[in-house]
C-alpha cells in the first residue's frame, strides 16, 4: 500500500485527536500563564486567589496572541482573573437571567417564541470572565439527548434548534452528527444553529468533519461565534473561518460591550470591519450581563449607545452590529440602538 504525499497536507492539529489535545492543553495555572507571558507572579497570586470561583482557562493558540509583559492586553483582560471579581455589588447576582429557574433538566433552555436552546455541554474551551453562566449549575454533558429530542419532536411550534452551553463544539463531530442527525429527523425544524467560541480560540475545531456534518444535515445551518477585540483575529482564525464560509455556513459575530477590553470606537470599528473583510456578519453586541465577579467589565449604557451612534457613522449598515440587552422574561432581547 502507498502511502500518497501528492494529496492535500492534512495537518495532525486538523484532525479530531488534534484540537481535542489542544483543549486538553490549555493553560490552568495562574503561575503558569503569568510565566508564559512575563508579568509579575504577583497577579499570579491575585489570579489563583480569583480563580477560586471560576477557574482560569486558556487555550495555547489564544495565549499566543496576548502582547507579553502587558498587563493591560485587552485579550489578558478576558482570561486572567482578578481582585475585582470578588467585589461584591448588589445589581450583580449568580444567575443573571434567571436561566437556572427556566431550564429544564433535559438541559433546554426555552425563551423565545420557535427557537430552543440546548445547553449541550457545560465544558468550554476558554473561560471568559464576564461569563453569564459562568456560575451556571450545568448538568452532566454526557448525558443523553434523548429527552431534548422527545422534548423538541413534541412541540411543533419550535422551527430552530441552537446548540449552546457552555461550548457545544467541544464534544466530537461524531457525538454531535448524530445529534444533527436525530434532530434533521423531527420534520418541524428548519435550522440549526452553533452558538460557539472554539473557533476563536481553537481554530483547528474546525474540522473537514465539523464542516460535513454541518453541510451534511437537511436543517439550514447557522454559526455564531464570539469575538470581542480585533486581535482575536489571527491568520489562523480566519482560515478557520473561511473554512465554514466556503463551505456554504453564514458565520455572525457577536460580542459583549466589555470596559477596558472594547469600550473605544476605533477597537469596535476596527472589529467589525475585520469581521467584514472575512465575511462575517457582526449581529449582537451585548450590554454586559450583570452576573457577580463581572462589574468591573459594565460599560453604561448610554455610552454604548454613543459607541454604535460612532460605528453607524463610519461603517457599512451590514457591519453595525445591533446593540441589545438580554431581559429576564422578555419575549426577544431588548435593542438599545
Ligand atoms: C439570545 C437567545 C436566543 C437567540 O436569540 P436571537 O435573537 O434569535 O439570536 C435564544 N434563546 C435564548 C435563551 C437566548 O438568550
Ligand atoms: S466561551 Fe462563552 S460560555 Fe464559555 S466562558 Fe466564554 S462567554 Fe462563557
Amino acid at each position: 500500500m502507498q502511502h500518497s504525499t501528492l494529496t492535500m497536507p492534512r495537518a495532525d492539529n486538523f484532525s479530531e485527536t488534534g484540537w481535542q489535545s489542544v483543549l486538553a492543553g490549555a493553560v490552568r495555572d495562574p503561575a503558569e500563564l503569568c510565566r508564559l507571558l512575563g508579568l509579575p507572579a504577583t497577579l499570579a497570586a491575585e489570579a489563583a486567589r480569583a480563580a477560586r470561583q471560576f477557574p482560569l482557562r486558556v487555550p495555547r493558540p489564544y495565549l499566543a496572541r496576548i502582547r507579553p509583559g502587558d498587563p493591560g492586553d485587552p485579550l489578558l483582560a478576558q482570561v486572567l482573573p482578578t481582585r475585582e471579581e470578588q467585589a461584591d455589588c448588589p445589581h450583580f447576582v449568580r444567575d443573571p437571567l434567571g436561566e437556572a429557574a427556566d431550564a429544564c433538566p433535559a438541559g433546554l433552555l426555552r425563551k423565545y417564541k420557535r427557537r430552543v436552546l440546548i445547553l449541550a455541554s457545560g465544558a468550554c474551551g476558554v473561560h471568559c470572565r464576564f461569563c453569564f453562566r459562568r456560575h451556571f449549575p450545568h448538568r452532566d454533558a454526557k448525558n443523553s439527548f434523548a429527552e431534548a429530542l422527545a422534548r423538541i419532536a413534541a412541540d411543533e411550534s419550535i422551527e430552530e434548534v441552537i446548540l449552546s452551553g457552555g461550548d457545544p463544539l467541544v464534544l466530537s463531530d461524531r457525538r454531535l452528527a448524530e445529534l444533527a442527525g436525530q434532530l434533521a429527523e423531527i420534520p418541524h425544524l428548519r435550522r440549526l444553529r452553533l452558538h460557539t467560541r472554539l473557533p476563536i480560540v481553537i481554530p483547528q475545531r474546525v474540522t473537514e468533519s465539523l464542516v460535513a456534518w454541518l453541510r451534511g444535515t437537511r436543517l439550514a445551518p447557522w454559526v455564531v461565534v464570539h469575538v470581542n477585540h480585533p486581535a482575536e483575529l489571527d491568520a489562523a482564525v480566519a482560515a478557520a473561518l473561511g473554512r465554514l464560509i466556503d463551505a456554504g455556513i453564514p458565520v455572525l459575530n457577536q460580542a459583549v460591550l466589555l470596559a477596558g477590553v472594547n469600550d473605544r470606537a476605533d477597537v469596535l470599528a476596527d472589529l467589525c470591519r475585520r469581521l467584514a473583510d472575512l465575511r462575517v456578519m457582526p449581529y449582537y453586541l451585548h450590554q454586559l450581563d450583570r452576573v457577580a465577579g463581572a462589574a468591573h467589565f459594565e460599560v453604561p449604557e448610554a455610552r454604548g449607545i454613543q459607541l454604535v451612534a460612532a460605528l453607524r457613522a463610519q461603517l457599512p449598515g451590514y457591519a453595525v452590529p445591533r446593540y441589545v440587552r438580554d431581559r429576564r422574561g422578555a419575549a426577544s432581547k431588548q435593542v438599545l440602538a
